[in-house]
């Protein structure tokens, strides 16, 4: 059974660019509720923590570094079908290959810039919406 969360973030350029209002825009008009969101700046423990499962890959070390470059927006969304849903919205991983409308078409920089971060199943969006938020944090 599908779940009812995702856990999503604003990567640091999109940030620094100005696009948390337009992001968090066409978040709300695709139906996500904002359940928890907080900006905040990940130390390089912790990006490198959260991109784990990529550490044998050859963009690891500028992936971190990156991710720890500057203020990021965290969320907690819901919606039906959470993951897949807002996966739909956000893209490909490359913006070359987003769809027209996706949020990653409209203002990635770059494969690695691709603005924002979406949960890949209903078990990662758990272990990262607890990554980032406590219980009370939660409503
Ligand atoms: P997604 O974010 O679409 O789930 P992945 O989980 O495969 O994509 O990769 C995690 C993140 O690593 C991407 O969002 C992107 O920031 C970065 N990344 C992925 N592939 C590359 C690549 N070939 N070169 C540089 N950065 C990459
Ligand atoms: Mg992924």
């Amino acid at each position: 059974m599908s779940g009812k969360i995702t856990f999503a973030m604003i990567k640091p350029y999109a940030v620094k660019m100005g696009y948390i209002g337009p992001i968090l825009a066409m978040i709300s008009e695709a139906g996500f509720r904002i359940s928890s969101i907080a900006s905040t700046k990940l130390s390089k423990e912790q990006a490198e923590t959260f991109y784990a499962i990529h550490k044998s890959k050859p963009f690891y070390d500028d992936l971190v570094e990156f991710m720890s470059s500057g203020a990021i927006v965290a969320m907690i969304l819901e919606k039906e079908n959470a993951v897949e849903e807002f996966r739909k919205l956000i893209g490909n991983t490359d913006p070359s290959k987003a769809d027209e409308g996706t949020i990653r078409k409209k203002y990635a920089k770059s494969i690695q810039s691709n603005a924002v971060h979406g949960s890949d199943s209903d078990e990662n969006a758990r272990l990262e919406c607890d990554f980032f938020f406590s219980q009370k944090e939660r409503y």
